[in-house]
């Protein structure tokens, strides 16, 4: 049975991934989470899914907490926004808040799971982008910059570990209905959908069953590709 690990699973996309995959009873799942200890005691009752406390971005917490643990698939969700604000605006200690979790975070995890993958010679890794690391986001700078890191981090680490068949690939959500949204009034979030082609918000479980799809069913000689899945949002 392979084990799949996904960070930030506590709450949003990460949740609905570890209710994915551990509803398909083909694999051992392990969730990582930062803050949220009574929704993640809750999805462990759930699902049957094992949940770390971790914070990803800080290299001891990573090196001690996962140590032992042999990873098949790793789901690298953890993230983190700003608010929307002007360059500015934004301070050097929310720059590095944001790009120590949604860009260190990922190297830090990805590096300590490789050696069992490598060992194996079989691997899967999806990493979470946005639609702003693609495209770019007015007053989402920070944010776009270190998603834009995960687009470049994912194809230059295709390459380096397609030889050793561990297959790295990339979704680039639009607007998923999670906490990271929550600060948008109904008038707000009117307005958005106006913009989105489909005509709504993505669920979480969506993009959960879209991640499942990359590292499983389609992932044979898929490797290094950025899927971006907003509804027509910006693509
Ligand atoms: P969310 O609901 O805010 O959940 C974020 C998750 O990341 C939580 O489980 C949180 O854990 C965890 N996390 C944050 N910092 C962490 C750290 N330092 N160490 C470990 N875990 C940490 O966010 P979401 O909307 O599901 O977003 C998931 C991913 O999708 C992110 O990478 C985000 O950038 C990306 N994304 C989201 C959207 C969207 O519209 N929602 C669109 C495009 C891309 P705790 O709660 O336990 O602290």
């Amino acid at each position: 049975m392979k084990t799949v690990l996904i960070t930030g699973g506590s709450r949003g996309i990460g949740r609905e991934c570890v209710r994915i995959f551990s509803k398909t009873g083909r694999f051992k799942v392990v969730f990582l989470y930062k803050n949220s200890e009574n929704e993640a005691k809750e999805l462990e009752s759930e699902t049957g899914a094992r949940a770390i406390q971790c914070d990803i971005s800080n290299e001891f917490d990573v090196s001690e907490k996962l140590n032992g643990l042999k990873i098949d698939i790793l789901v690298n969700n953890a993230g983190i926004a700003l608010e929307q604000k002007l360059i500015t605006d934004v301070s050097a200690s929310e720059w590095d808040r944001v790009f120590d979790t949604d860009l260190k975070g990922m190297f830090l995890v990805t590096k300590k799971v490789l050696p069992h993958m490598i060992h194996e010679h079989w691997g899967r890794i999806v990493n979470v982008s946005s639609v702003w690391g693609v495209y770019g986001g007015s007053c989402e700078v920070c944010y776009s910059a270190a998603k834009a890191g995960v687009v470049g981090f994912t194809k230059a680490l295709a390459k380096e570990l397609a030889p050793s068949n561990i297959l790295v690939n990339c979704i680039a959500p639009g607007m998923v209905d999670t906490d990271m949204n929550k600060h948008f009034s109904n008038e707000e979030l009117d307005l958005i959908k106006e913009e989105i082609p489909i005509g709504r918000i993505m669920k979480a479980e969506e993009c959960a069953g879209i991640i499942f799809d990359v590292v499983t069913e389609s992932s044979g000689y898929m490797m290094g590709q950025i899927v971006v899945v907003d509804g027509g949002f910006r693509s």
